[in-house]
């Protein structure tokens, strides 16, 4: 069996599928392209290791032995094989177009030497393209997929194998409990932040998951990205607890997001809808926003995080991101890069969707959507507490004034004025749209 972005035990059915041979090994290989060339961020290499040495306890509890290989992933996995002349492969599916390749180029190779690949479900809690709306196709709009979702059959989770050894599992573990620490990789760990997570919080997540300094959100996504928890044992546990309709709608987006790219793969890189937009570069300010020096304090609280911590919450992602685009008018895909750069989470589908979300060339039915930083800070930062966490210069200014501090403040402190005037850039963002909706509009 080949472990990809499935690093556990608990509900996995390519790895219960495969232990139904007589002899069964496991291999991860990491992959030289996704590490290559500092693609990776630190951190997520951090948590994918720690990930791996968690699996591979779990596996020797089961009385396998998991090999790991770095390099060129097909040709370590040709010369693996190679070696143990396997009757039949076990594979999850994965859906980004590189992913694709790799498993068709492997599913032909096996084909070559008379070996059965079998691929299974398990990225996601319901399969990319088991769910179509009338007219076929994938679905574009999330309320109608989240009804059909919620709607069609699942199949049930497959319970871990039962070991045959002690687990060889470090049994010290601390939920995440503020947010400046960094989550640890592994299946056993995020086992218990789910588990903690829905008997502490689920409860009160609707009211609280806008409010970045409340550490109110579950803290899943590295787990989730990395398959460390089956995001069908995520919602299907979620299901016994009072008020847990919010965060299996959270799940969702990341289930519709994934069944998108697995129809268009190329989303990645390219406008899910192309409104030709003209997108601009001003490189000052790229680097401006990068860095967390725009003088606007929602958003460099923001990218702080994000670079300190490679993670960044939800609501806050949404703010920094519309002002990349709406107020600096870069492209979304400058974006998009640098939080792959920088995030544990960093997810094909989840990153490109939701920039194309907020930068209107996506799914959101409303592109024109623009946040204001600072009204947006008055609603879910009220005591400035996350502004204050990030941006140490405006930690000891009054809270109210650390929202949007006067010029006067701003020189005393060595805090930058704003690099745009929010409503200037937003009017001049609107004229660029409506030039292009009178330009593509039918004559
Ligand atoms: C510009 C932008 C980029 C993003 N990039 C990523 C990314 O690379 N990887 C990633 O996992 N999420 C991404 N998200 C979605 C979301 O911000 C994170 O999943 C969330 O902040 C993770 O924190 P949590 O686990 O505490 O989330 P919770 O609020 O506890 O949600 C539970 C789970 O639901 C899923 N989820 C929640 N919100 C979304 C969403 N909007 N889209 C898809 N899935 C969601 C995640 O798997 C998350 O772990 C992005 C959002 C924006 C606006």
């Amino acid at each position: 069996m080949i472990f990809t972005r499935d690093l556990r035990i608990d509900d996995n059915p390519a790895l219960v599928a495969s232990l139904r041979a007589q002899n069964t090994s496991f291999l991860f290989v990491f992959d030289q392209k996704i590490l290559a060339d500092g693609k990776c961020p630190t951190k997520k290499l951090q948590f994918l290791n720690e990930a791996i040495s968690d699996l591979s306890g779990s596996l020797t509890s089961l009385g396998g032995d998991l090999a790991v290989r770095k390099g060129q992933w097909l040709e370590e996995v040709k010369t693996h094989l190679a070696q143990l002349n396997p009757n039949e492969v076990h594979i999850a599916k994965d859906h980004s177009q590189y992913a694709k390749l790799r498993l068709a180029n492997l599913k032909s190779w096996c084909e070559s030497q008379l070996i059965t690949l079998h691929c299974h479900p398990g990225i996601t809690a319901v399969e990319p393209g088991q769910l179509h709306p009338a007219g076929g196709g994938e679905y574009k709009v999330f309320t109608p997929f989240w009804k059909a979702w919620i709607k069609t059959p699942k199949r049930a989770p497959v319970p871990a194998p039962i070991p045959t050894r002690k687990p060889l599992h470090d049994a010290a573990f601390n939920p995440v409990a503020n947010n400046q620490s960094v989550p640890k990789g592994g299946e056993s760990y995020g086992t218990r932040q789910l588990v903690t997570w829905l008997e502490k919080s689920v409860d009160s997540y609707e009211e609280t998951r806008d409010f970045p300094s409340q550490n109110a959100t579950s803290l899943l996504s590295p787990y989730l990205h990395f398959g460390c928890i089956s995001p069908l044992r995520a919602v299907t546990l979620a299901g016994d607890f009072q008020n847990s309709e919010a965060f299996v709608r959270q799940i969702v987006w990341r289930d519709f997001f994934t069944q998108i790219l697995d129809a268009r793969p190329d989303v990645s890189g390219v406008d899910y809808r192309d409104r030709g937009n003209d997108w601009s570069y001003n490189k000052q300010q790229f680097d401006a926003w990068c860095s967390g020096y725009t003088g606007v304090p929602l958003v460099d609280a923001g990218m702080r995080q994000l670079n300190q911590q490679g993670l960044l919450h939800n609501r806050v992602r949404m703010v920094v991101a519309s002002f990349l685009v709406k107020n600096l008018h870069h492209d979304w895909r400058l974006g998009a890069n640098y939080f792959m750069s920088r995030l544990i989470d960093g997810d094909v589908a989840s990153n490109s969707l939701n920039w194309q979300w907020v930068a209107g060339t996506g799914t959101g039915n409303n592109p024109n959507r623009i946040l204001n930083p600072e009204t947006q800070a008055k609603r879910f930062d009220r005591s400035s507490k996350y502004i204050q966490t990030w941006i140490p210069e405006l930690s000891h200014i009054e809270p109210t004034e650390a929202i949007n501090p006067s010029s006067s403040t701003r020189r005393k402190i060595g805090y930058p004025e704003p690099i745009v005037d929010h409503h200037k850039s937003v009017e001049a963002f609107k004229k660029a749209i409506s030039k292009m909706s009178t330009n593509t509009s039918p004559s």
